[in-house]
């Protein structure tokens, strides 16, 4: 039987209130040593469910904090184990206070995800739902946090399952087929079986294909925006701020000495390094240098190319093009509301035309483009992350590529009409594979390392 844990559930800071959550068999035990209502009345008095308003008091009867107490049994319960809630005033001393004498109490304290790992270990939900709580947590925008809901709530698995069960379904047939090979059936089971195969790849492929867009709205999309000084640069990125459609964020970049701002467009968060000057001051120096910028160009997933529309292409702007060609990239011809002097045509036929935008900041003509462009580059087609499912997580994606190479495997061998074990092999990495996303087929270790990367009190 699992001990009984505990740990702040809430972030540590001041807040209007905190929560001590307690897990495990003796959580309701434990609870009634330290909780008691005015009556002096202990939870376990109480029906389950029911929020309960008393007092935390220690060792010495003497109170620690007011609280709400709640009571949830085993298994309808978030870890489907016993559960008690308190809910304290939200300061550190208060919490951390309660947490001491639930340990004093008999509890140990819980290790990051541990709440989770339970969930998942006790079947109330799978590892990919599981992995989709702390994506709800880490949403970066009110898109991420849609994606990680449909996660959380079992689109993905479902899907996963869907896939998995189709192709047990080829080996069970193609097994068939091995022990009893007298049965001459066999063109029509190659042709069956491609075809299932064809499906489940099919259904594969479209989860990658959406991959790109599930790791932009959990990641954010690197972005650098580059350019010679005056061509407008600093000017795109406040106008996309004026309009509202913005928020800029700091936070910490991964070179040294470069700021990164996240940057919300309809939802895309974007993480730009401060090469534009988001926040330019009199003091700050215009040119990022071209050795600074080719780092930070390198580091990019996206490359916007600022020009100024009404002077002729420079050399600096030559190499910046050509230093960008092999990335996904756009070109912004600015100052539109000015002659332009620049070549568009070409532009156009090198990086095509839809990759180049004229617009006018100084007018705003134009600037919607560019948040159109950048919503077809991360939704795709769909323009919208309404409808289908979205794989978020690395994990996910790196399993599904090779599910993919397995099945791809799995179709060469049955076009070249090999023996079925060979099929059975392909097929079996590919169900393992989609297993491991949902935690059917993993092991521990690789489980146990999953939940580490949670946050305490999860
Ligand atoms: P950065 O150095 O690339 O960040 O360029 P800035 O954003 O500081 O802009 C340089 C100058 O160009 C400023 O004086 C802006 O007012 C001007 N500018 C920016 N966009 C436009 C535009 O669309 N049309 C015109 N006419 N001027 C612009």
């Amino acid at each position: 039987m699992e001990d009984t844990i505990s740990s702040i559930a809430t972030a540590l800071g001041e807040g209007a209130v905190g929560i001590v959550r307690i897990s495990g068999p003796n959580s309701l035990i434990l609870a009634d040593k330290m909780f008691f209502t005015k009556a002096g009345r202990s939870l376990s008095s109480y029906e389950s469910r029911r929020m309960v308003y008393g007092h935390v008091k220690d060792e010495d009867n003497s109170i620690v904090d007011e609280a709400l107490g709640v009571f949830m049994p085993g298994p309808h319960s978030y870890t489907g184990e016993d559960v008690v809630e308190i809910q304290c005033h939200g300061g550190i001393q208060s919490l951390k206070a309660i947490l001491r004498l639930t340990f004093a109490k008999g509890a140990r304290p819980a290790e990051p995800g541990e709440f989770t790992k339970r969930a998942y270990l006790n079947g109330r939900m799978d590892l990919a739902q599981a992995e989709a709580v702390m994506d709800i947590i880490n949403a970066r925008s009110e898109e991420a946090l849609k994606l990680a809901i449909r996660q959380q709530k079992g689109q993905l698995s479902e899907e996963i399952r869907h896939i998995r069960g189709e192709l047990k379904d080829v080996i069970v047939h193609l097994e068939a087929v091995i022990d009893y090979p007298e049965e001459d059936i066999e063109d029509v089971t190659f042709d069956e079986v491609k075809n299932c195969i064809i499906t489940g790849l099919t259904a594969v492929k479209r989860l990658l294909s959406k991959a790109h867009t599930g790791k932009i709205m959990r990641e954010g999309l690197l972005t650098a925006i580059v350019g010679r000084p005056n061509v407008g640069k600093s000017s795109l990125l406040n106008c996309l701020l004026r309009e509202e459609r913005a928020i800029v964020s700091a936070m910490p970049g991964t070179t040294r000495d470069v700021i990164q701002e996240q940057m919300l467009i309809e939802g895309i968060p974007l993480v730009l390094t401060d090469t534009a000057g988001i926040r330019k001051t009199d003091d700050f120096v215009e040119s990022i240098g071209v050795e600074k910028t080719k780092e930070i160009l390198a580091e990019a997933e996206l490359a916007v190319v600022v020009l100024d529309g009404s002077e002729p292409l420079r050399i600096e702007d030559n190499e910046l093009l050509s230093s960008i060609e092999a990335k996904e990239h756009v070109i912004i011809v600015n100052k539109g509301d000015l002659p332009c002097l620049i070549d568009s045509t070409a532009l156009e036929a090198k990086f095509g035309a839809q990759n180049v935008l004229t617009l006018s900041v100084k007018t705003a003509e134009g600037v919607d483009g560019f948040v159109q462009w950048l919503k077809k580059f991360v939704y795709g087609s769909a323009g919208t992350v309404e409808k289908g499912i979205f794989v978020q997580n690395a994990r996910h994606e790196k399993l599904l590529i090779t599910t993919k190479e397995s099945l791809e495997d799995a179709l060469a061998a049955a076009e070249h009409r090999l023996p079925y074990d060979c099929i059975v092999i392909d097929l079996q990495n590919a169900i393992n594979q989609l297993g491991a996303i949902t935690g059917e087929t993993l092991q521990d270790e690789i489980i146990n390392e999953i939940f580490a990367r949670f946050c305490l009190g999860k």
